[in-house]
């Protein structure tokens, strides 16, 4: 491998940067990663995000597609996390969606729209005896569920520590917070590598552009979805699936962590705010929860979390070639839900693979 290495900037160190870092290192590639976030990645959406990995429902209520890229992650995220030096929590006992009484014409539509996008293995309607048995504390509540089999969620926290370590400690890894980067251009890039790295731009095989919500000025139409979270750890509760509930205004779901702790996302706004979570939104949120066990009247909130998704026009992510290397970006809701599979893609385009991308459509390289 050593006369192959090559030698990468990754811009950013969220979900996506340092992931991307990760599986470079893992094929013999030297990184130098460059970001104003801390190295716990409290300034990225990866941190804050519930990390479902939702194929089926995210299709339904956006596009086709997301579930092809979607499975394809879902089929390379157990094997990324088998290289990790300790087990991450990682569900995928699938999704159950419930519905009050009041929101069942929603329901209906839902199920409408699921049995137009998916084929009809990819999900069943459990009956009330059908939903005890699989999830008796939702059954406390909900008469019917509709499960969806191909999904599961995954600690995302846990994830990011193991990386943070793996990219410290890997000898062909530096890492450097710096100052807002606005823009990157050939000249920009020749200044923070000497500056933080005291390396020759021109040294770099390529400039990986993962910056998220701050590419702006260098990605056209890029733009903010902010959306908002809560995060409980509920002893009452033991659910061992991910759980939807149907909403008029936003895509509620219950993200299960170890140890009773749940993340409840996520309001879906659009807008580039990042001030802390609204007394509406908090609202809302709080209810759903407790509206779907009453086990969650006792639970302790732990964290209420802010952050903005970074989304193309069509809401699709996108890889697009520059001067200076390549930029990345566009997850929306989807980091956990696309990363693998995209990022697979980036790999073959930069070994110069091409022929073999999945998802092309999406590119401009
Ligand atoms: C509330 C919420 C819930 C979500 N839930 C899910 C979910 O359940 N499932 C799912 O698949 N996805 C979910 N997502 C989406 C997912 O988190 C994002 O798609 C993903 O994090 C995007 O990854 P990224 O690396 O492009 O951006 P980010 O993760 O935001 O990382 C960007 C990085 O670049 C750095 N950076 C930004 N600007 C600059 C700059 N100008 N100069 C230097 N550094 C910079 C940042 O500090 C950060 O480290 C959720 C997102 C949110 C906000």
């Amino acid at each position: 491998m050593k006369q192959d290495r090559k030698h990468y900037l990754i811009v950013g160190s969220g979900l996506i940067g340092r992931l991307l870092s990760w599986r470079l290192l893992l094929s013999g590639h030297t990184v130098d990663v460059l970001s104003r976030d801390d190295q716990q990645g409290s300034d990225s959406a990866g941190f804050v995000a519930a990390a479902m990995i939702s194929p089926a429902t995210e299709a339904i209520t956006t596009e086709a597609m997301v579930q092809q890229i979607g499975m394809k992650s879902l089929a390379l995220w157990p094997q990324w996390l088998a290289a990790l030096p300790e087990t991450v929590f990682y569900q995928n006992n699938g999704t159950l969606v419930v519905a009050h009484a009041g929101d069942q014409a929603e329901m209906q539509r839902f199920k409408r729209r699921a049995e137009h996008t998916l084929v009809a293995d990819d999900f069943e309607l459990l009956e009330h005896t059908q939903l005890a048995d699989k999830e008796h504390q939702l059954a406390e509540q909900f008469d019917q569920a509709l499960f969806f089999k191909d999904e599961a969620c995954l600690d995302n926290r846990h994830l990011y520590r193991l990386l943070t370590t793996f990219l410290n400690e890997h000898d062909l890894c530096r890492w450097q917070q710096c100052a807002e980067i606005d823009q990157l251009t050939v000249a920009t890039i020749a200044l923070l590598s000497q500056q933080h790295f005291n390396q020759n731009s021109t040294d770099y095989d390529a400039v990986i552009d993962c910056r998220g919500n701050g590419a702006k000025q260098d990605l056209a139409g890029l733009r903010s979805v902010r959306g908002e979270v809560i995060r409980v750890k509920a002893p009452e509760v033991n659910f061992k699936h991910a759980v939807r509930l149907i909403h008029p205004r936003y895509p509620f779901y219950l993200a299960p962590r170890p140890n009773n702790e749940y993340v409840l996302g996520a309001t879906v706004i659009e807008s580039d705010d990042m001030s802390p979570v609204s007394v509406r939104s908090g609202m809302e949120l709080m209810s759903a929860l407790y509206s779907v066990h009453k086990g969650f009247a006792e639970a302790r909130i732990l964290e209420m979390a802010v952050h903005c998704r970074p989304a193309m026009v069509d809401n699709m992510p996108t890889i697009k070639r520059t001067e200076w290397g390549f930029q990345i970006n566009g997850f929306y809701r989807h980091g956990y839900l696309f990363a693998p599979a995209i990022i697979t893609d980036l790999l073959m385009i930069l070994e110069g693979q091409q022929e073999q991308l999945n998802f092309r459509k999406f590119y401009n390289v």
